[in-house]
C-alpha cells in the first residue's frame, strides 16, 4: 500500500494542486502537500484503507491542511459557558479603552523606559504605580507578569531563608499547579503551617512567631470554600499581632477587587484598599480576573517593603510588557469612577447583568435568529445559573438565561462538537441532554458570527 502513495513531485504537478499556486506562497504549498503525505503514510502504516489515498481524497487533505496552516492557532472564541473569568479561554475580555491603548502603543515607541519630564531614562513601573495607590491607598505599588509572579517574588525578597507562617486552611493549590507549599519552596521560604483544616485562630499564629520568622501570611482561598465550623484569623487580628511583634503581614488576596460588588448581590469579598486598611502590610492580586484587565500581578503594600522588591533580581525574569502595561493602566484608569469601571469593563459588566436584562438579551437573540434560521433549528430560553469563574466567588450563582440550541436528528453531542469547530468557534455546555448557551458571557460582537455557526451547524447536521 506504501507504494500506492503518491511523490510530492507528482502531486504538485496535479491541475488542482497546481491551481493553488497563484493564491498561495509556493512553500506553503509544498508544505502543505508534503505534511498530507507524511500524514496518509501514517494512517497507512496504522492500518488505514485505500480510499484516503484516491486522488480526490488526497486534494482534498492537502487543501485542508493548507487552510489549517493559513489560520492563526491562537483565534477568539464565543463563551457560551457562562463562566465570566473562563481560565481555558482567556480570563477577561478587554476593555475598549485597554484594546485602544495597546494599539497606540504597539506598532511604535514609545515612552516606556523614559522620562518625558526631564529627559532621562524612566521606570516601566512608575506608568501605574500612582494610579494603583490612588485606587487602593496603598503607600507603593508594583507590577509584574502575573500574579504567581507577584507572589513568588515577594516570598523571596521578603523571606527567603526564613519562615513564613500560613493557616493549614488556606494552603490551597489554585490551578495550574500553582500549590501554596511548592510556591513556598520554591521561592525559598520556609512555610510553618498552624492552625486546623477548617478552623485557625491569631493565637496560632502568635505561638508559632519567632526570630526566624518573616512575614504571616494570608492567602485567599479562591475556588474553594469550608463551610460550616470554621474561622480564619481575620487581616485586622493578623495585622495587630504583625504590628506587636514587628511580623509584616502579606496578602495573596487572588482575584483581587478594587469595587464593592455587594449592591449587585455579589458580596462578601473585601476590596484590595478595605484590605489594606485593616492592616495588610502588603497585598497581591490578579490583572486579568475580576479586576477585568490584561494578565498581570499587581503589589501593593508599604513603601519599605515594596521597595526591595523593586530591586530584586528576579524581578526582570517576571517584568510586565509594554503591551500589558498600555492596557493594565487604561482598565485601571476606568476605576477612577465606578460607574464607567462597570459600564466599560466587561468582565465587570458581564458579572452585574440583572436576570431582567439577560432574559431580554435572550429573547432578542431567538427572535433575530429564528427569522433567518433553517427550520430544522429551534431555540428555546431556560432559567439558570452562571458562575464567576477565576477563583472568585466559588460558590456564587448567578441567575441567568440560557439558549438551548436543538437541531432536529442532532444530538447534543453533536451539536457541541460541530459549534466547536466552527470557523469562530463555540463553547457551550450539556446539561441534561440540552445544548445550552449562557447569555450572560455572549457578547454582542459575537453574535453574527454565532448566527453564522448555528446556520452552518444546521447544514452538517441534515
Ligand atoms: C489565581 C490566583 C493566583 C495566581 O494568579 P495568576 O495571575 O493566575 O498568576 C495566585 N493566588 C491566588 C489566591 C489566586 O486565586
Amino acid at each position: 500500500m506504501l507504494k500506492l502513495i503518491p511523490k510530492v513531485d507528482r502531486v504538485l504537478e496535479w491541475p488542482e494542486i497546481a491551481a493553488l499556486l497563484p493564491g498561495h506562497p509556493r512553500p506553503e504549498v509544498l508544505m502543505a502537500v508534503r505534511q498530507t503525505l507524511d500524514d496518509l503514510r501514517a494512517q497507512v502504516l496504522g492500518g488505514a484503507g485505500g480510499a484516503i489515498l484516491e486522488r480526490d481524497a488526497v486534494i482534498a487533505a492537502v487543501m485542508a491542511c493548507l487552510r489549517r496552516r493559513s489560520s492563526s492557532s491562537l483565534r477568539p472564541v464565543i463563551n457560551g459557558t457562562g463562566v465570566v473569568v473562563h481560565t481555558n479561554l482567556g480570563r477577561s475580555p478587554l476593555a475598549d479603552a485597554a484594546e485602544e491603548a495597546i494599539h497606540s502603543v504597539a506598532s511604535g515607541y514609545s515612552n516606556l523606559e523614559f522620562d518625558l519630564q526631564n529627559g532621562e531614562r524612566g521606570t516601566r513601573y512608575s506608568h501605574v504605580e500612582d494610579l494603583i495607590c490612588e485606587l487602593t491607598g496603598a503607600e507603593s505599588a508594583l507590577v509584574v507578569n502575573n500574579n504567581a509572579a507577584a507572589v513568588m517574588l515577594a516570598l523571596s525578597s521578603l523571606a527567603l531563608g526564613r519562615q513564613v507562617v500560613v493557616s493549614r486552611g488556606e494552603l490551597v493549590e489554585i490551578g495550574g499547579s500553582f500549590r501554596i507549599p511548592d510556591v513556598m519552596r520554591q521561592s525559598g521560604a520556609q512555610l510553618v503551617e498552624v492552625g486546623t483544616t477548617n478552623r485557625t485562630h491569631i493565637r496560632d499564629f502568635s505561638t508559632a512567631i519567632c526570630d526566624a520568622t518573616a512575614l504571616l501570611l494570608k492567602v485567599h482561598t479562591s475556588n474553594f470554600a469550608i463551610v460550616g465550623f470554621t474561622a480564619q484569623a481575620t487581616i485586622a487580628e493578623m495585622a495587630a499581632l504583625g504590628h506587636e511583634t514587628g511580623t509584616p503581614v502579606m496578602l495573596d488576596a487572588g482575584s483581587g477587587c478594587l469595587l464593592d460588588l455587594s449592591s449587585f448581590g455579589i458580596g462578601g469579598e473585601p476590596t484590595i484598599r478595605q484590605y489594606l486598611a485593616e492592616g495588610a502590610d502588603l497585598v497581591t492580586f490578579s490583572g486579568d480576573k475580576l479586576l477585568g484587565g490584561p494578565q498581570a500581578g499587581i503589589i501593593a503594600g508599604k513603601r519599605d517593603l515594596v521597595g526591595p522588591l523593586k530591586q530584586h533580581p528576579f524581578l526582570r525574569a517576571v517584568r510586565i510588557d509594554k503591551l500589558t502595561l498600555a492596557a493594565l493602566e487604561a482598565t485601571l484608569r476606568l476605576y477612577r469612577d465606578d460607574r464607567s469601571a462597570l459600564a466599560a469593563i466587561p468582565t465587570l459588566r458581564m458579572l452585574t447583568t440583572a436576570i431582567a436584562e439577560l432574559d431580554r438579551r435572550a429573547n432578542r437573540i431567538i427572535k433575530k435568529f429564528g427569522r433567518s434560521l433553517p427550520e430544522t433549528v429551534t431555540l428555546l430560553k431556560h432559567r439558570g445559573e452562571s458562575s464567576a469563574g477565576g477563583g472568585s466567588f466559588p460558590l456564587l450563582q448567578l441567575p441567568t438565561a440560557l439558549i438551548e440550541v436543538k437541531i432536529a436528528n442532532a444530538s447534543p453531542q453533536m451539536i457541541e462538537a460541530v459549534l466547536r469547530r466552527s470557523p469562530v468557534p463555540v463553547i457551550g455546555r450539556i446539561h441534561r441532554e440540552r445544548y445550552l448557551l449562557d447569555v450572560r458571557t455572549i457578547l454582542d460582537r459575537d453574535l453574527s458570527a454565532l448566527l453564522a455557526a448555528i446556520t452552518q451547524a444546521a447544514e452538517e447536521c441534515r
